[in-house]
């Protein structure tokens, strides 16, 4: 009998994945976890009925939630990565050598363990790096309790429900605040603005209650439907993310000019520039 999965995600708008295997399907402590292959996207996990990784396109997320603030920055030492159980988004932050340290605090130990075991590819050894440390543990209390400062904090998160519905709040954005050191910058998953325009209305506005550059850049990933995902962007910095292209490809050449399936310099700059819906809804 063939299988579809349902995204439930938004209200008025469902999209249907043929499951061709499933591969795990069941409850873990925090959340609804299924793990199937597609003919289109590849393997594929859903949290609580929402796409969260399909190996066919998970390097477009993955190397902009990582790359942009990471070049943008130009001399982060230690980066904490909020969510992000996969392991992409630590991959592509290992990519830079002059990194010493990435903390992934992550709230279900069973979609590392399960992602160790059916995306090996995602991952690709970033959890068994020596620069790695993995803390299990929701964010918002990582990030209030804390003594160590981070550079770049990137927020990999589900979205607004379930376990990861208080990664949307004021206080976890003051938590992020308080854990970044001087110059820092904050980056969040923040949803598609064409569907979740208020969600990425109401991050922006606590940045920029906190924070004296509050903005947001974008990224089309085809399996999170719906147009464009929002990258919040928070930091004290203006001139971070007005950096000029050669600036950025220069930053790149020093970090060893690695490979890239999406982040490109060209890509980095032009991903800040928002269409007008957009802008409307992240400008004060
Ligand atoms: N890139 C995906 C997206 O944009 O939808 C997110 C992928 S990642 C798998 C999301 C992770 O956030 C999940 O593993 C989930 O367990 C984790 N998460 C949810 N709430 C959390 C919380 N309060 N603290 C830490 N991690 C949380």
């Amino acid at each position: 009998m063939e299988r579809w999965v349902e995204e439930t995600l938004h209200a008025g708008f469902r999209v249907r994945l043929k499951a061709d295997r499933v591969l795990f399907d069941s409850e873990t402590e925090h959340q609804q976890l299924i793990i199937f292959d597609n003919a289109d996207y590849g393997r594929v996990m859903m949290l609580d009925g929402v796409v969260q990784l399909s190996t066919k396109d998970e390097f477009v997320y993955h190397e902009m939630m990582a790359h942009v603030p990471l070049f943008a920055h130009g001399r982060a030492k230690k980066v904490l990565i909020i969510g992000g159980g996969d392991g992409g988004v630590l991959r592509e932050v290992l990519r830079h050598e002059n990194l010493k340290s990435a903390t992934l605090c992550e709230i279900d130990r069973s979609v590392i363990d399960l992602c160790r075991e059916h995306f090996p590819e995602v991952s690709a050894g970033a959890y068994d790096n020596p620069r790695t440390r993995i803390v299990i543990a929701d964010g918002t209390k990582f990030v209030a309790e804390t003594d160590e400062r981070f550079d770049v904090i990137l927020v990999d998160s589900t979205d607004p429900i379930g376990p990861g519905a208080v990664l949307f709040t004021r206080e976890f954005y003051a938590g992020c605040r308080r854990a970044l050191a001087p110059g820092g910058i904050l980056v969040t998953q923040n949803g598609l603005p064409f569907l979740q325009g208020p969600e990425l209305k109401q991050s922006i506005g606590y940045f920029r209650e906190m924070f004296d550059d509050a903005y947001a850049y974008l990224a089309t990933t085809p399996s999170y439907f719906g147009g464009p995902m929002s990258f919040g962007w928070a930091t004290d910095d203006g001139d971070l993310r007005r950096l000029r292209q050669d600036a950025v490809e220069r930053r790149y050449a020093d970090a060893g000019a690695f490979p890239t399936k999406y982040w490109r310099s060209e890509v980095h700059v032009a991903a800040f520039a928002l269409p007008t819906y957009v802008r409307e809804l992240v400008k004060g």
